[in-house]
């Protein structure tokens, strides 16, 4: 996997892309919250279930179909004031969907581990990308960052997911700059 970091900074830059700056707190926190979640399934080590098992991780909780249940389920549980499937809602709806999905295509760019269960439920097959260019995080928590293999993982995922990810952010920033300035109207 990509560290948490990397999951969380996935989480704010999806937010501020998409939807900009002015949202409110309990939107940041759901952002980071959709983009780490999915591995909450290393719970699964210690309570004796297989890697490779159904719930084990990188199994059904790194599938876009949990992505998908798990958008509603938030949505429903943090977000109750926006009417059920109005088009205001299916818009966070695929937001937040995006967002937990990223954490299973992200991982599935790394070069180490099992696969991802990208088709969970329908099959337990795990996947990788043809190509996992992201050196993949060790599972231990925030302490193996700091080694030197943690170092690495953090430049491999700083060059290949945090700037792209803040060139699409300045792109747009900038493209909205121009249109305000040159196209005076709301972009
Ligand atoms: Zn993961």
């Amino acid at each position: 996997m990509p560290t948490i970091i990397t999951h969380s900074f996935t989480g704010l830059m999806g937010g501020s892309i998409v939807f900009g700056r002015k949202m409110p707190v309990r939107f940041w926190l759901l952002s980071v919250v959709c983009s780490v979640l999915p591995d909450l399934d290393v719970i699964a080590f210690s309570i004796g279930i297989p890697y490779g098992h159904f719930f084990g991780h990188r199994g059904f909780f790194h599938s876009p179909f949990f992505a998908a249940c798990c958008s509603f389920i938030l949505l429903c549980l943090f977000m109750w004031e926006i009417k059920l499937f109005s088009k205001q809602w299916w818009k966070y709806w695929i937001y937040f969907f995006i967002l937990t999905a990223s954490h299973g295509i992200l991982d599935a760019f790394t070069n180490g581990g099992l696969g991802i269960a990208l088709l969970s439920p329908f099959s337990n097959t795990r996947y990788f990308f043809p190509w996992t260019p992201i050196e993949v995080s060790a599972i231990g928590g925030l302490p193996v960052l700091f080694t030197q293999r943690g170092m690495m993982v953090l430049w491999s995922e700083f060059c290949l997911i945090w700037i792209p990810l803040l060139i699409i952010l300045s792109l747009k920033v900038a493209a909205r700059h121009f249109c305000k300035k040159y196209f005076f109207r709301k972009c």
